[in-house]
């Protein structure tokens, strides 16, 4: 008889039971046996499986060495699959992967962040990503004007757009999460149109001094940057930008507009 697999929390190891959501991932997310698909942490391979059927590659990224056997036992027959035993943090793109792929993935929930800045990071190989998320994290990352927002938001739409597609209880998972799900969408914008309006160092350094502390209000926190506070004010309410307003209340663009005003005056 087959060892029961053992699910390890610290690596996030819940793993959708739930047939009619696994179907519901591959008719939103748009793939055909052209593409050359991602997942990060595959686990026993419940959406592999589904992957290999639609994709024309499919390469898996698993950091939990007692998975390596039962998904090689699966799909190693499979000449559309390829398994990598790695962190997904520590993939070398165009060492490992290069080509051009879009990430499909249930992903381990307490690496969200870093693992989609590793993925804008390497945009040049990254079509589309369609993930699996946290409810709450999906809400602040494609909220458009509220307290939710946050630096992972700006992140995002400076370099894309990211879309909300639909939500997933805690019930469908095994075992079963504390928190519910939502699947989304980044689509990279190919076209970099705010990168050609301020360049991506300016951006994260007034984007990062404006969240430093959530309550202040977007003037107080950019004085961090050496901006005198009076000066400042006069300066945003010059150009119909209330100085009272907190950083949470710019969309991307009043940003963009807000930056380039800053650096014209300090340049
Ligand atoms: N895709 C499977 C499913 O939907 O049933 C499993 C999803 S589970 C939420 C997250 C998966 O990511 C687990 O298989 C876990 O072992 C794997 N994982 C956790 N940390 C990882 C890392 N740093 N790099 C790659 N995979 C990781």
């Amino acid at each position: 008889m087959q060892k029961q697999f053992k699910h390890k929390k610290q690596f996030g190891q819940n793993f959708l039971q739930d047939k009619a959501i696994l179907n519901r991932i591959i008719a939103v997310s748009d793939i055909s046996k052209e593409d050359s698909v991602l997942e990060i942490g595959p686990g026993e391979g419940a959406l592999t499986e589904l992957l290999l059927e639609n994709a024309k590659k499919v390469t898996c990224i698993e950091v939990d060495r007692d998975l390596e056997k039962i998904l090689l036992e699966k799909y190693s027959e499979n000449s559309s699959f390829r398994l990598i035993m790695k962190d997904v943090l520590q993939l070398d793109f165009k060492e490992e992967i290069n080509e051009k792929v879009k990430v499909v993935a249930n992903i381990p929930y307490y690496i969200t962040s870093p693992i989609i800045q590793k993925l804008i990071v390497n945009r040049e190989f990254v079509e589309d990503i369609y993930i699996m998320i946290q409810k709450e994290v999906a809400e602040r990352i494609t909220a458009k004007s509220s307290k939710k927002r946050s630096v992972l938001t700006l992140s995002v739409e400076y370099f894309g757009e990211a879309e909300l597609l639909f939500y997933i209880p805690k019930e469908a998972f095994f075992p079963s999460p504390k928190v519910d799900s939502a699947f989304i969408k980044i689509s990279i914008d190919k076209k970099n149109k705010y990168e050609k309006l301020v360049n991506e160092k300016t951006f994260f350094k007034y984007v990062k001094a404006s969240f430093a502390n959530k309550r202040k209000n977007i003037v107080n926190n950019l004085c961090s940057l050496g901006f005198e506070k009076n000066s400042l004010k006069v300066l945003l309410e010059k150009n119909d930008i209330s100085p009272n307003k907190r950083a949470e209340a710019f969309s991307i663009d009043e940003f963009i507009e807000l930056i380039q005003i800053l650096e014209r005056t300090s340049n």
